[in-house]
């Protein structure tokens, strides 16, 4: 269908509800605005802003498709699973990310211990600080008070130095397991998808069998052009995603305009012989 060639998709984005610096009805506001037609909030672990998004989307006049971007441990990395167009209402995906959040204030906790051994002190209240949801409490809102207090330029480079494996603040966490979180999407009718599968440090090997894992967990798609991916990351997962016939998704991984180096909506278009993770939208 010609229409939906010249759609612009984005299915990954945060609002303030997870570690966005925007409000929901402000990211929709400003994907509209960048000529998005199609919109995913997937807020970390939690759907509370969908509803709220829904109705900017509608006063906005582009379509919203309610999204989520679960924390799943798989061989002791953590990796990302977006859910597209699941029922925000679904009783247990709503609990099961109850439950799955309930961990991030005591590892919130811990990683202020980590700073205050550093001679950083003061960490936990500042990250709160940042966090207008504060059961999502996470690394970006410690990287936002870092950077304001002047332990880093930006919040890239707090993550190139603190707060991931091997350096300091950084505190293990058990998520989900990656065929439950793949489940809790499919029973509230979405769709599961890998979000930005370059990020993950996996041998090639790791990487063939994680993608087995998730398709045989129900898994149906994967990120290929992601404002996380590389334009040599994108040939590569549009390879990936041929050989594991994985359906291909599009999305800016969106946080914040000082923040992310892709704005909502500009992406280049996938690849066109891949089978698009909307098309039977
Ligand atoms: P958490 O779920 O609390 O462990 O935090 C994960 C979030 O930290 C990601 O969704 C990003 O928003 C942020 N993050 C992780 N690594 C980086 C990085 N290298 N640069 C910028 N932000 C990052
Ligand atoms: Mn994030
Ligand atoms: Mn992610
Ligand atoms: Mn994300």
């Amino acid at each position: 269908m010609a229409a939906i060639e010249t759609c612009n998709f984005d299915l990954h984005c945060h609002s303030t509800i997870s570690d966005g610096v925007l409000a929901p009805a402000e990211v929709v506001r400003r994907a509209a605005a960048n000529g998005v037609s199609v919109l995913a909030l997937t807020d970390h672990d939690e759907l509370a802003g969908l509803a709220a998004a829904a109705d900017a989307a509608r006063a906005d006049g582009i379509r919203f498709v309610p999204g989520v971007e679960i924390s799943v441990t798989w061989a002791e990395t953590t990796i990302h699973i977006v859910g597209l167009g699941l029922d925000p209402t679904h009783g247990e995906l709503d609990a099961s990310l109850r439950h799955l959040r309930a961990g991030r204030g005591r590892r919130a906790e811990r990683i202020a211990v980590e700073f205050d051994e550093l001679g950083i002190p003061g960490t936990l209240e500042g990250a709160y600080g940042y966090a207008e949801n504060p059961k999502l409490i996470g690394r970006a809102h410690f990287a936002r008070f870092l950077v304001d207090c002047g332990v880093a330029r930006d919040v890239a480079s707090v993550f190139r130095h603190y707060l991931v494996r091997g350096k300091p603040g950084y505190v293990p966490q058990q998520w989900a397991e990656l065929a439950e979180a793949v489940a809790w999407i499919r029973a509230s009718g979405g769709r599961a998808v890998v979000a930005h599968p370059g990020r993950y440090k996996f041998s090639r090997e790791q990487l063939r069998q994680f993608l087995a894992e998730f398709k045989a967990a129900g898994g149906e798609g994967i990120e290929v052009v992601t404002g996380s991916h590389s334009p040599d990351q994108y040939v590569e997962f549009a390879r990936l995603a041929r050989e594991f016939d994985l359906l291909a998704s599009r999305g800016s991984d969106f946080h914040g305009p000082a923040e992310s180096h892709i704005d909502l909506g500009r992406l280049p278009p996938l690849p066109s012989d891949l089978k698009p993770v909307w098309h039977d939208w």
